[in-house]
Protein backbone atom coordinates (compact mmCIF):
# COMPACT_ATOMS: atom_id res chain seq x y z
CA UNK A 1 0.00 0.00 0.00
CA UNK A 2 1.31 3.59 -1.30
CA UNK A 3 0.36 6.41 0.32
CA UNK A 4 0.54 10.32 -1.11
CA UNK A 5 -0.57 14.20 0.42
CA UNK A 6 -2.44 16.31 -2.17
CA UNK A 7 -0.81 19.64 -1.07
CA UNK A 8 -3.22 21.55 -2.90
CA UNK A 9 -6.07 19.96 -0.69
CA UNK A 10 -4.21 19.85 2.44
CA UNK A 11 -5.42 22.68 4.90
CA UNK A 12 -2.67 21.80 7.76
CA UNK A 13 -5.21 20.71 10.56
CA UNK A 14 -2.80 18.21 11.88
CA UNK A 15 -5.17 14.80 12.06
CA UNK A 16 -3.36 12.86 10.00
CA UNK A 17 -0.31 13.83 12.32
CA UNK A 18 -2.13 13.45 15.18
CA UNK A 19 -3.40 9.73 14.11
CA UNK A 20 -0.51 8.24 12.70
CA UNK A 21 2.69 10.04 13.52
CA UNK A 22 4.96 7.20 12.26
CA UNK A 23 3.78 8.25 8.90
CA UNK A 24 2.78 11.51 8.61
CA UNK A 25 4.32 14.72 9.85
CA UNK A 26 4.40 18.62 9.69
CA UNK A 27 6.36 20.43 6.83
CA UNK A 28 5.53 24.10 7.77
CA UNK A 29 1.77 24.28 7.17
CA UNK A 30 1.43 21.17 5.40
CA UNK A 31 1.49 17.33 5.97
CA UNK A 32 3.68 15.59 4.24
CA UNK A 33 4.49 11.63 4.19
CA UNK A 34 7.73 10.36 5.64
CA UNK A 35 7.31 7.21 3.66
CA UNK A 36 5.83 6.30 0.45
CA UNK A 37 5.36 2.73 1.06
CA UNK A 38 3.32 1.69 4.26
CA UNK A 39 4.47 -1.22 6.39
CA UNK A 40 1.89 -3.58 7.42
CA UNK A 41 1.14 -2.67 10.69
CA UNK A 42 0.52 0.76 9.77
CA UNK A 43 -2.09 0.24 6.89
CA UNK A 44 -5.03 0.75 9.55
CA UNK A 45 -3.88 3.67 10.99
CA UNK A 46 -3.15 5.12 7.55
CA UNK A 47 -6.62 4.52 6.43
CA UNK A 48 -7.96 5.78 9.26
CA UNK A 49 -5.89 8.63 9.28
CA UNK A 50 -7.12 9.49 5.45
CA UNK A 51 -10.84 8.34 6.19
CA UNK A 52 -10.58 11.21 9.36
CA UNK A 53 -8.79 13.37 6.64
CA UNK A 54 -12.00 16.48 6.22
CA UNK A 55 -10.23 17.77 2.76
CA UNK A 56 -9.63 14.44 1.25
CA UNK A 57 -6.23 15.38 0.66
CA UNK A 58 -4.35 11.80 1.49
CA UNK A 59 -4.36 9.47 -1.15
CA UNK A 60 -4.50 5.77 -0.95
CA UNK A 61 -3.24 3.59 -3.61
CA UNK A 62 -3.36 -0.20 -2.83
S1 LIG B 1 -5.69 15.45 7.81
FE1 LIG B 1 -5.67 16.02 5.63
S2 LIG B 1 -5.88 18.24 5.59
FE2 LIG B 1 -5.30 17.64 7.67
S3 LIG B 1 -3.06 17.84 7.70
FE3 LIG B 1 -3.55 15.71 7.18
S4 LIG B 1 -3.58 15.65 4.93
FE4 LIG B 1 -3.69 17.78 5.55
Amino acid sequence: MKVKIDPELCTGDEICVQICPEVFEMQGDKAVVKMEEVPEDLKDSVKEAADSCPSEAIIIEE
